[in-house]
């Protein structure tokens, strides 16, 4: 049985809407921050051999060498995998990559909304 008072599953009943400005707040101020979420990113940087997925260089589980990057938040249902992520369903990257494999999605999302004309 779940205790409903454990804090972490308070964190994940809280979940705003997904891709709200209030979701990337709770997203980055809460779950960022849980105790649970440091856990798996530790498993997950383990699990890639404290090498940066798509780079190789090296990364350490505590600091900012090493980022943890979902490549889903949700399943294809809509319903939020958060606190519940498989290892596939992230990747262990270098700041760097990191970046880059944001900006690739950025510019992905982009050409999906209408454009403006400037
Ligand atoms: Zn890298
Ligand atoms: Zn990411």
């Amino acid at each position: 049985m779940f205790d409903s008072r454990h804090p972490f599953l308070l964190i994940l009943k809280s979940e705003p809407y997904y891709g709200t400005p209030e979701w990337w707040d709770w997203y980055s101020d809460k779950y960022l921050h849980s105790r649970e979420w440091r856990r798996f990113r530790q498993l997950r940087i383990e699990h890639a051999g404290y090498a940066c997925e798509h780079c190789k260089k090296r990364i350490e589980p505590v600091g900012d060498s090493s980022h943890i990057h979902h490549k889903r938040y949700q399943t294809k249902n809509g319903r939020s995998i958060l606190g519940r992520e498989m290892l596939r369903d992230t990747s262990a990257l270098c700041p760097e990559c990191h970046a880059a494999v944001h900006e690739v999605r950025q510019i992905e999302l982009f050409q999906d909304l209408p454009r403006k004309v400037a």
